[in-house]
């Protein structure tokens, strides 16, 4: 069985650590370039994709990170995790200041981030998801959406066969939502049979 690292600088890492419990995956919780060295893959989970790339440069585990997505190593970005791992960072048009951080670049997509609108405008949606035989239910808090795809990166849902929400690129997979906050661990298992 794999060990999953799950990053927890900051957002919900606790709930993907609680989700890999119940299907009985071991996880540890990584803060420092030591706890990255013994993982076989990583969640970067959903937050605020600005505090998660300021703490990632701060404890310097950006390049790190980057090495063992290189080497194959499975990663999975929800959410602010997702916007983390793409190539480009673009704006909606209420936010016109540029953001500070330069994505991983692990995954050949542009996101715009809050593209859904405000915290209010939250919602949830019942997915047909691929690999998945019944409907997702899923939750979408302050969602980014994929603006550009690249050539190479499979979309395995989409709301309304129009926005792309779980997409994968070898080794990289990404969604704009929260599996971690249902009680569905059916993507995490997704996620698990990359291994
Ligand atoms: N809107 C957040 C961001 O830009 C992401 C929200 C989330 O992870 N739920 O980082």
């Amino acid at each position: 069985m794999p060990v999953i690292g799950v990053l927890s600088l900051q957002g919900d890492f606790a709930e993907h650590v609680l989700m890999l419990d119940t299907l009985e995956v071991n996880s540890t919780e990584i803060r420092s370039q030591d706890s990255l060295q013994n993982i076989d893959g990583l969640i970067i989970p959903g937050g605020e994709s600005t505090a998660i790339m300021r703490l990632l440069e701060l404890y310097d585990l950006k390049n790190t990170i980057i090495s063992l997505a290189k080497t194959g190593m499975p990663i999975w970005g929800t959410c602010a995790g997702m916007i983390i791992l793409s190539k480009n960072i673009l704006h909606s048009e209420s936010q016109n200041k540029i953001h500070k951080y330069d994505p991983l670049n692990l995954i050949d997509i542009d996101i715009t981030r809050n593209a859904f609108g405000r915290q209010i405008d939250s919602f949830e949606f019942d997915l047909d998801v691929e690999g998945l035989t019944d409907p997702y239910h899923s939750i979408f808090i302050r969602a980014p959406q994929v603006s550009r795809i690249g050539k190479n990166v499979e979309v395995l849902s989409s709301i309304n066969d129009s926005t792309p929400v779980i997409l994968k690129q070898d080794n990289i997979l990404v969604s704009s939502f929260h599996p971690e906050l249902t009680h569905d661990n059916r993507i995490h298992e997704l996620f698990i049979k990359m291994f």
